[in-house]
């Protein structure tokens, strides 16, 4: 394509407030235009990457017999009722009304959807199992959308379901899927890790995300350099391995704490180490308010009190209802009351006694508080993010940290849904099971962006072959010279017929052109300049930088074989 007739509007500055390094460049090299927050248009040349990205994708689907088909954006709250998701899904779900007041959802994912239309016609073990995907634009009203396309509220996602009639076919499904993963982001370019995930109130291990690494990445991945455990922090067990402190019982003692409000300003008031305070926090736990006590130097991870209790209900309780039922702020609060309140310790409170505890009176604390004396706990359990250097649960090596995007997610669901909506078949013995799920997602848009985050240098993008927009970029320096834009116009035909060409046949200046090649990133860019008139041309690779100059009459081959060993 002529870059004239082409709609790249690349900018010398980004606005403010782009802080990922992907969402800068992919405003700079002119791929997308914000609409309003978290919704963005694709322009031509990042249309064209989707485009590649999404054939990648659905040839590793079909490789795998899931088959395409496309279900509506547009979603009828009575489905949500169905399965109970219209009141539990809050905010994020963008709910409307058409003219006759009935109530519709623009679909952040597509159980619903997909349930109601294979539960009347999926109806014998004989027809399962069966996967269904599509590609499709998806609607979150995220609290903070942000990093351009990485966390959007129209986003685009390849969402795949799969039914079975048994567990050793869904198990089956679930690995080819997440071999097909492991293949759609090594080929597009991305250095993606499968991650063992929280799978929330269910329960177990059923689910896997696959992050890409980055810096900017808002998750947290824990990983082994000795196996291949890694696990989203949100998850990653600590195993409790007891290291208990043996000192003589000391009587309670309450004392002052002036302006104390964290566990680090009582350490320091106390001088005692971190580790030897503890924090309490009061949760709402469907409705039951209970209080989880951690070491100082540890943080209570909700998820795991999510999955410990089996319910997604988990809240901190305000400060006006910690008042009201402690009658202490947040900064003073304890174990020791005389209130038909639980007390949840995490596993790692074993190895203390003599603890140093809120009073649950603001401005003091007691000293010395014990187990069994003082206050009752009614389980230990593992209620913390572990640390950065602690022993990982396989114990193959110490906790290493990396920051990682989800890119992508595998989920078994089992008969969440199908139970809810009532989609069944009938079994080898003719009895009616309710159908066993997975669902599988990748963010398509996020995709776009996190290869961006990992193929770039400081000149702009780096494209990998295989999503590239264009595979060369013909470039005269001057058209207005009859020699160069003759001989570009003749290269241009002749490259044309085996690759995409972006022939960039603007009268601008040679500068703004370079910048804008560089920016938008071509594996190869052929230069038609000053040695035009020799038959002379120069060919830089934009990875390595490397350039030679090539006689036209080689300039096929010598391509050809570049391209090819790229
Ligand atoms: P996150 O934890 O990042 O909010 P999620 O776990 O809620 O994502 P899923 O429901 O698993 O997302 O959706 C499948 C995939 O869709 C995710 O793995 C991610 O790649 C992508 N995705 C989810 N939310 C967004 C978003 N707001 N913008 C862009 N892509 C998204
Ligand atoms: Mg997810």
């Amino acid at each position: 394509m002529k870059q004239s007739k082409v709609f790249i509007p690349t900018m010398k500055e980004v606005p403010a407030g782009a802080e990922a390094l992907s969402h800068r460049l992919l405003l700079k090299a002119g791929l997308i235009k914000q609409s309003t927050s978290g919704i963005y248009s694709y322009l031509p040349i990042a249309a064209r990457v989707l485009n590649n990205i999404e054939a990648i994708v659905r040839e590793e689907m079909e490789r795998i017999d899931a088959v395409e088909i496309l279900m509506p954006a547009l979603q009828p709250s009575e489905l949500w009722e169905e399965s109970g998701r219209w009141s539990a899904y809050g905010p994020e779900l963008m709910r409307l009304q058409d003219r006759n007041g009935r109530q519709f959802a623009l679909g952040p994912t597509h159980e619903e959807v997909v349930t109601s239309i294979v539960r009347d016609e999926l109806k014998s073990y004989k027809q399962l199992p069966m996967t269904l995907f599509q590609i499709q634009s998806k609607y979150r009203d995220e609290k903070r959308p942000r990093f351009g396309l990485l966390r959007g509220r129209e986003f685009i996602m390849k969402d795949a379901y799969s039914f079975h009639a048994d567990e050793a076919s869904l198990n089956e499904s679930y690995e080819d899927m997440y071999h097909a993963y492991g293949r759609i982001f090594s080929r597009v370019g991305i250095n993606a890790r499968p991650v063992v995930a929280d799978s929330g109130a269910i329960g177990g291990s059923h689910t896997h995300e696959f992050m890409a690494l980055s810096e900017i990445g808002e998750d947290t991945i824990v990983y082994s350099e000795q196996s291949d455990y890694a696990a989203n922090i949100e998850k990653a067990e600590v195993v409790y391995h007891p290291n208990k402190k043996h000192e003589d019982v000391q009587p309670l003692t309450k004392i002052e704490t002036p302006n104390v409000h964290t566990a680090q300003e009582l350490a320091t008031f106390l001088n005692k180490p971190l580790d030897e305070i503890t924090k309490s926090m009061v949760f709402n736990v469907d409705g039951e308010f209970i209080l989880v006590l951690v070491r100082g130097h540890h943080e209570i991870n909700d998820i795991k009190l999510k999955a410990y209790f089996g319910t997604d209900n988990v809240d901190l309780a305000t400060e006006d209802e910690i008042i009201n039922i402690l009658g202490a702020k947040p900064g003073s609060l304890g174990p020791v009351f005389d209130k038909d309140i639980k007390i949840y310790a995490d596993n790692f409170i074993q190895d203390l006694n003599n603890i140093v505890v809120g009073a649950n009176e603001d401005g003091y604390h007691f000293l010395n508080a014990n187990v069994g004396r003082d206050f009752e706990v009614a389980a230990y359990g593992d209620f913390r993010f572990i640390l950065e250097g602690e022993l990982l649960a396989d114990s193959s090596d110490k906790a290493h940290f990396a920051e990682g995007i989800e890119v992508g997610q595998v989920f078994k669901l089992g008969t969440k849904y199908s139970e809810s909506m009532n989609a069944t078949f009938l079994n080898d013995q003719g009895r009616a099971q309710p159908l066993l799920m997975g669902c599988y997602g990748i963010g398509v848009s996020r995709t776009l962006s996190a290869i961006v985050e990992q193929n770039n240098d400081e000149n702009g993008i780096v494209w990998p072959k295989s999503v590239t927009p264009f595979e060369l970029h013909l470039i005269t320096i001057n058209p207005k010279k009859d020699e160069q834009r003759e001989l570009a116009d003749q290269l241009y035909t002749q490259l044309k017929e085996n690759y995409d060409v972006l022939y960039d046949d603007r009268k601008e200046r040679a500068g703004v052109k370079f910048n804008d090649a560089d920016l938008i990133g071509l594996p190869i860019r052929i230069v038609v300049g000053k040695n035009a008139a020799e038959g002379i041309v120069e060919v830089k690779r934009r990875d390595t930088g490397d350039s030679e100059d090539v006689h036209i009459d080689n300039l096929i081959n010598y391509v050809n074989e570049l391209y090819t060993n790229l």
